[in-house]
């Protein structure tokens, strides 16, 4: 079993600080934390090949999930004479659900033929780590790193971002971070300071809500670009919701979507555009543990569809909105529960062209009257990709879109209409900022370049607008062109 210590809430008083001194800071302060796994596999093997094999497996991947699947690995494979002797079929089985595990299996099974050049052994230098298979300079640094104690900075997501919202670099990849802190960080800390921010970013600066209230830096941190978490009273109860157009189920469950959704803390986890049929789901999409699941599907098989994972148990749950035309895309599901109902909603795109606006404001229409009977009974949630930005504050180029899908005058028409009839965007309660995005195209480095639609929303019916608790995107989470958004509601206070 992996050491699993947790941290302790440890905010201090600690004015301006340099570099060196949040890393020295940092190191007494993570003393405690637990281990990443790639060290503790150092430190317990002392072997380069299982170093590398770990490492290619850790990415984008959660270190308790790491850690089981490479000790069924290391248990058939325990050199890389008997990983030769494993097909890619059974390394598959091995690693799964390790994010990306078809391309990891596929990498590991060409990396004895790949290590022949090197008398079976992992070479010690970057330009050869690197054209091993599955090896990019992430992984190559930490091999060097702590296999061969070699001074190397490897910049994951955690070093990247935390230094990043620290200000320390200005950057906008892994690769160029590296080079920033080749020039910067005192050499006595480039071996380590990957599993510093690794452990920290994992416990305390996370991607998703980072707990500023105890965090150690809090009072010279600049947060750059951070929504910390907020800090719930004894007394408030809360229902966490989450919603992701997730492109694909089947694709994004091969990036992590299992541990993203057991990790993220969501009462409520919905879906849409999963693209697929229930009876073609995996064992693992199917039993998330302690997630139930319910599922709408399109008559037209990998297209459409949504989905709903929940802790609570709903009272009752249906499909569609009444209407063959729209139900046969399997775009609405809703789930009743004893004080809210949950419309989990794909909305039609209207295309180029504007091919598809007139069926998709049909829709639009017949989802509204749908609505407009539940929020009668009680809190009434519509989550979901809306496909559309409401306001020129909803999307980078809005003079270059006023034409286009998404962005039309029908559809932002009908967006008024549907807001102004007492429904709240709830995210707009707690964030008016521009560059507040959930949607970018996959060219031209969109999403890096924060060149995005404001696409998917939680909405709430306005009379239920006392319960709300708040409401986020969630920018940092990877794996699809959209990124999941989230909403607390109080139970305390009934709507
Ligand atoms: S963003 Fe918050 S958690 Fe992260 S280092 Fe700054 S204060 Fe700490």
């Amino acid at each position: 079993m992996m050491p699993m210590r947790s941290h302790r809430c440890s905010k201090k008083n600690n004015m301006a600080i340099n570099l060196e001194s949040f890393l020295l800071a940092l190191e007494q302060e993570v003393i405690n934390y637990h281990t990443p796994v790639v060290d503790l596999i150092a430190a317990q093997t002392h072997d380069p090949f299982k170093i590398l094999v770990a490492t290619i497996l850790s990415a984008r991947t959660k270190d308790e999930t790491t850690a089981r699947a490479s000790r069924r690995l290391f248990n058939e494979a325990t050199d890389i004479h008997a990983l030769a002797g494993l097909s890619e079929e059974r390394i598959r089985e091995l690693i799964k659900p390790v994010g990306f595990f078809n391309n990891k299996a596929k990498y590991l099974h060409r990396l004895p033929d790949a290590l022949k050049s090197y008398v079976d052994k992992v070479p010690d230098e970057l330009d050869e780590l690197l054209k091993l298979p599955g090896v990019g300079r992430k992984t190559a640094n930490l091999v060097l790193s702590v296999a061969f104690d070699k001074p190397a900075i490897c910049v994951d997501t955690h070093v990247h971002r935390i230094m990043n919202i620290r200000g320390f670099v200005n950057t906008k990849n892994p690769e160029v971070t590296e080079m920033a802190l080749r020039k910067i960080l005192p050499v006595k800390y480039w071996k380590k300071v990957n599993s510093l921010l690794v452990v920290f970013g994992q416990a305390i600066c996370k991607p998703v809500g980072p707990q500023c209230d105890c965090c150690l830096f809090e009072q010279d941190c600049p947060k750059n670009g951070v929504t910390p978490r907020r800090v719930k009273s004894k007394d408030t109860d809360t229902v966490k919701f989450i919603s992701w157009n997730v492109n694909g189920l089947r694709a994004v469950e091969k990036k992590g979507f299992v541990d993203i959704v057991k990790g993220s803390g969501a009462d409520i986890f919905a879906v849409q555009e999963t693209r697929v049929w229930p009876e073609q789901l995996s064992d693992e999409l199917k039993n998330i543990p302690g997630y139930s699941n319910y599922f709408a599907k399109a008559k037209k098989r990998g297209y459409s569809g949504v989905a709903v994972y929940t802790r609570r148990k709903p009272l009752n749950v249906t499909t569609g909105i009444g209407v063959d035309q729209f139900d046969d895309e399997g775009r609405v599901l809703t789930l009743e529960f004893a004080d809210f109902f949950l419309t989990n909603v794909y909305f039609p795109n209207a295309q180029h062209g504007l091919k598809r606006i007139n069926y998709k404001i049909k829709f639009n229409n017949a989802l509204f009257e749908y609505v407009k009977q539940l929020a009668v009974k009680k809190t009434t949630i519509i989550c979901g990709d809306f496909n559309v930005a409401h306001k020129a504050i909803d999307l980078a180029n809005p003079e270059a879109n006023e034409k286009n899908p998404g962005f039309s005058i029908e559809e932002r028409n009908w967006m008024d209409r549907f807001i102004g009839a007492g429904w709240v965007d709830t995210f707009r309660i707690f964030n008016q900022e521009p560059g507040q995005y959930s949607w970018w195209s996959y060219r031209f480095n969109a999403r890096s370049k924060n060149i995005g639609w404001r696409i998917d929303y939680f909405i709430i019916n306005e009379n239920s607008k006392s319960r709300l608790y708040s409401a986020d995107i969630l920018t940092d989470i990877p794996g699809s062109d959209h990124c999941p958004v989230q909403m607390e509601l109080k139970t305390a206070i009934e709507g």
